[in-house]
């Protein structure tokens, strides 16, 4: 699978269950350096989601979660706009020191699966540095700030002039990254944030050509119901990135490596328009906290 944050590990927990061999190719685009720990919100999101260890009110980030940490940071006059739970600081810990003794971040990353006895092979697209960074416009003033900043600190409610993934060309994929593409059955693009969940990963050299040339075997799922995300910034990036904020933009936009569109019941009006794209459309319930729903979409995409 090739997948963001939290729409991605959704789908994920259903492979999970049902699926011998699963990859998932993450974004990194929206990792950071703080407080000297190198974070990788995507990474543990699927982690976390998968090991059923996630918040199910947040969504990210573990349940049962404590703050004691943070309250430090603020009692100092630190920077505590990314909430960073007492439990999650154990992964960073981990990560960073893995990090800093030489691991590559696809290392590290596979050690904190092992430690969360998940059977998923998770790589990060790149174990080189690759960070998306945004132009916000602020009453004419603009600016670029890195994702999180835009994401977490400003809770995305800016306008957004342009896009860009700093490393992008100079990163390489990580290994097993272009392989696994390869010799997947299916590969499936997760109803991530088209903009900055999925392109970050498309930006990595080899990744977009190496699927465009499985075309016939790639799905992807809409994140767009009813012209809206279900959560957070994607249509109206969409929007703002002159695209049209519909399924038919994303399979618009997927069409060169995605073969099949995966589309809510909601939107069967449009099947016909992605299908003139030369797009195959599935129509189906794609809400995955709805009852039974997304079993019966992971056995959709594998069929
Ligand atoms: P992030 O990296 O944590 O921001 O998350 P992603 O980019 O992976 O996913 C965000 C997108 O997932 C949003 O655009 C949502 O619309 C989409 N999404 C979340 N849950 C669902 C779902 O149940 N069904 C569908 N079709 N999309 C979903
Ligand atoms: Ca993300």
């Amino acid at each position: 699978m090739v997948s963001g944050g939290v729409g991605a590990a959704r789908l994920l927990r259903g492979f999970h269950r049902s699926v011998d061999e699963l990859t998932a190719i993450a974004n990194v685009g929206d990792d950071m350096t703080l407080h000297g720990l190198q974070i990788s919100p995507d990474l543990d999101t699927i982690v976390y989601t998968l090991a059923d260890a996630v918040s199910s009110e947040r969504g990210w980030g573990l349940e049962g979660e404590t703050w004691k940490a943070m309250e430090m940071v603020t009692r100092y006059g630190g920077e505590d706009w990314f909430s960073l739970g007492d439990r999650d600081l154990g992964t960073h810990l981990f990560r960073t020191q893995r990090l800093s003794e030489g691991a590559t971040l696809a290392e590290a990353t596979a050690e904190i699966v092992r430690g969360w006895d998940l059977h998923l092979r998770l790589l990060p697209v790149s174990n080189d540095r690759l960070r998306t960074m945004v132009t916000i416009d602020q009453e004419g003033a603009r600016s670029e700030i890195s994702f999180q900043e835009y994401f977490v600190g400003r809770q995305h409610d800016v306008d957004v002039t342009a896009v860009r993934f700093d490393g992008a060309s100079s990163a390489r994929p990580a290994p097993g990254v272009l392989d696994a593409i390869t010799a997947a059955d299916r590969v499936v693009v997760a109803p991530s944030n088209p903009l900055v969940s999925i392109d970050p990963v498309l930006s990595v050299a080899g990744v977009r050509s190496t699927l465009a040339a499985r075309r016939e075997s790639v799905v992807g799922v809409s994140p767009i119901i009813a012209g809206a995300a279900l959560k957070g910034p994607a249509a109206r990036l969409m929007t703002e990135m002159g695209l049209e904020c519909s399924a038919v933009g994303v399979a618009r936009y997927y069409a060169d490596f995605c073969g099949t569109m995966v589309i809510d019941t909601v939107d069967a009006a449009l099947a016909a328009d992605i299908e003139a794209l030369g797009v195959r459309c599935i129509v189906t319930d794609t809400i995955m906290s709805e009852p039974g729903v997304l079993d019966s979409l992971c056995e959709t995409l594998l069929h």
